[in-house]
């Protein structure tokens, strides 16, 4: 998916400013730049969920913005830039123009008219779109504004196969809006990637190990999460069966970390189970209950390995059919602990008074704390597996002196073999090793092997002075990691405004929790710098 952008920034070949950059990221330089478009969960059509992600050293060049999600799009962007582009544009203010402040702060603009210059942002620089799930506010600024903006191109759709397959069947097929896809004799303006669930297994090395390129600097991971289940009982006749939903046994499908399959058809996750309807004429019929697949994207700038992860709407792991959050947690947690993984975005649908039946497959305050507290116990975990693998300084002096000694008696055990590498002695018998207290208290051997330096390195390398804490439990386990709430549903009634409830009972569940993440409610035209 990568393209050549045609203006960046700067001009050192990619390779140097990488290597630079992969020893020496400033954790207080922000790499990633999020702009709100959409922070709604409905009803209000003209502020559903979407945004845009860029890596802030790529600049402006085409190509370098990726969306995620587009309930809202192309009307979004006119109205950030009609807010935000100075008066006098063409007049007393030259064209073109490299706006100085907003969330599109440092872009070349080239017309006075903010639809035109929101048109070049759709038409130029946004070339790949994420989808968490195919429902309607996540999709229709991106349905109705690829017809209106054909280009030389076509755009990438990139989701689920799942997502891709709801696509082709319900949205692009010619009755509900034209096939613009490349696919059957389409107009050939969307083009789908299939993304691999949990990552693509060759694509990427170390911690970029599975990430599929979205953009010249962002590179993306996907996981399958839950969005509730349909509120009817189906039945399936035989071992592959035809629902409207499309579903089909998932028993031969594979399982994500060994918890419910997901769907590779058009639609929900079937959970099969035996059926009171019976048997007839042979075909065994079984009811299922069909869960909502929707997905949690990480988000990579691959120049400095900050990442975000964003969910679409999601419900939690205690009252799901297939729980499948712990995944996405478990997944998180070393990124968090090294201080790679900045900022978590998650959908707060409902304030706390929603009722449990009434979720409909979404989060609410007390539900996004239980799953941070779920987080909180897997970055704990990561924690004392890196305090585990990376010594402390006295231990590594400790260390360093001992595979001195090693190598210095080993030399002399040598005797006249010539010239060896220290690296390629073995100590022989007890004479040549070194023992170093150990945490437990016993003594260990210690060989000095190249092993152990490399993998010393490799973690030295990935982690922050912030990660270097202790392996007791933290009492604020997520310091630091920014929580934005998306997808709030307002009431549109005289109470307080949903966000504002949400944000005081996510406050309220954090002063008893000491999780110690800073919540943000989202807001249309906002932009988050990572
Ligand atoms: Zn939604
Ligand atoms: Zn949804």
């Amino acid at each position: 998916m990568r393209r050549k952008g045609n203006c960046r920034t700067h001009h050192q070949p990619r390779s140097r400013i990488m290597a630079k950059q992969d020893g020496t990221r400033n954790a207080s330089q922000p790499a990633l730049q999020v702009i709100v478009l959409g922070s709604g969960g409905g009803p209000q059509e003209h502020n559903v969920t979407a945004l845009l992600v860029r890596s802030i050293r790529s600049g402006w060049g085409r190509g370098s913005i990726v969306a995620l999600d587009a309930g809202v799009h192309l009307s979004a962007i006119t109205r950030i830039l009609e807010e935000t582009q100075p008066s006098g544009l063409g007049a007393e203010i030259a064209l073109p123009h490299v706006l100085e402040s907003g969330p599109f702060k440092g872009m070349e603009i080239h017309s006075p008219s903010a639809s035109t210059n929101a048109a070049h942002v759709t038409k130029h620089l946004i070339d790949a779109y994420l989808i968490t799930h195919p429902h309607l506010d996540h999709i229709s600024g991106f349905v109705i504004n690829t017809a209106g903006l054909p280009g030389t191109r076509p755009k990438r759709l990139a989701g689920l196969p799942s997502t891709i397959s709801a696509f082709k069947t319900h949205i692009f097929n010619n009755v509900i809006w034209p096939n613009l896809s490349d696919e059957n004799n389409g107009a050939g303006l969307v083009t789908y990637t299939r993304l691999v669930e949990g990552g693509s297994p060759a694509l990427g090395e170390g911690a970029g190990k599975g990430y599929l390129e979205v953009s010249d600097d962002l590179t993306v991971k996907v996981f399958s999460v839950s969005h509730g289940h349909c509120m009817e009982r189906h039945t399936h006749r035989g071992s592959t069966s035809s629902s409207r939903f499309g579903s089909m046994d998932i028993s031969a499908m594979p399982s994500p970390r060994g918890v419910q399959g997901s769907n590779a058809a058009s639609g929900p996750s079937s959970i099969f189970r035996p059926s009171s309807v019976g048997h007839t004429s042979g075909v065994q019929e079984r009811e299922s209950i069909c869960v909502y697949d929707s997905s949690a994207y990480f988000i990579r700038d691959s120049i400095s390995g900050r990442e975000v992860l964003m969910f679409g709407d999601v419900e939690p792991d205690s009252i799901s059919l297939s729980p499948r959050n712990i995944g996405v947690w478990q997944e998180a947690a070393p990124r968090i602990a090294k201080g790679n993984l900045a900022a978590i975005f998650i959908e707060c649908s409902y304030d706390d008074s929603q009722t449990d039946d009434r979720l409909f497959g979404h989060l609410t305050p007390r539900y996004i704390i239980q799953e941070l507290k779920a987080l909180a116990e897997e970055v704990e975990t990561a924690r004392q597996i890196l305090v585990k693998l990376k010594p402390n300084k006295k231990r590594k002096r400790e260390l360093e002196e001992a595979n001195r000694r090693t190598n210095r008696a080993t030399a002399r055990a040598g005797g006249d073999d010539g010239p060896v590498s220290p690296k390629s002695i073995r100590p022989r018998g007890g004479s040549g090793s070194a023992s170093v207290p150990s945490e437990n208290g016993f003594d260990s051997p210690h060989t000095g092997t190249p092993a152990t330096e490399i993998d010393f390195k490799e973690y030295e390398s990935n982690m922050t002075p912030a990660s270097f804490t202790s392996p007791q439990k933290a009492t604020h386990p997520l310091r630091g990691l920014k929580v934005v709430i998306i997808h709030v549903k307002e009431k549109l009634n005289d109470d307080e405004p949903a966000r504002d409830t949400i944000l005081n009972e996510l406050l309220a569940h954090e002063r008893d929790a000491e999780l110690g993440c800073d919540f943000i409610v989202s807001k249309m035209g906002q932009s988050l710098m990572f």
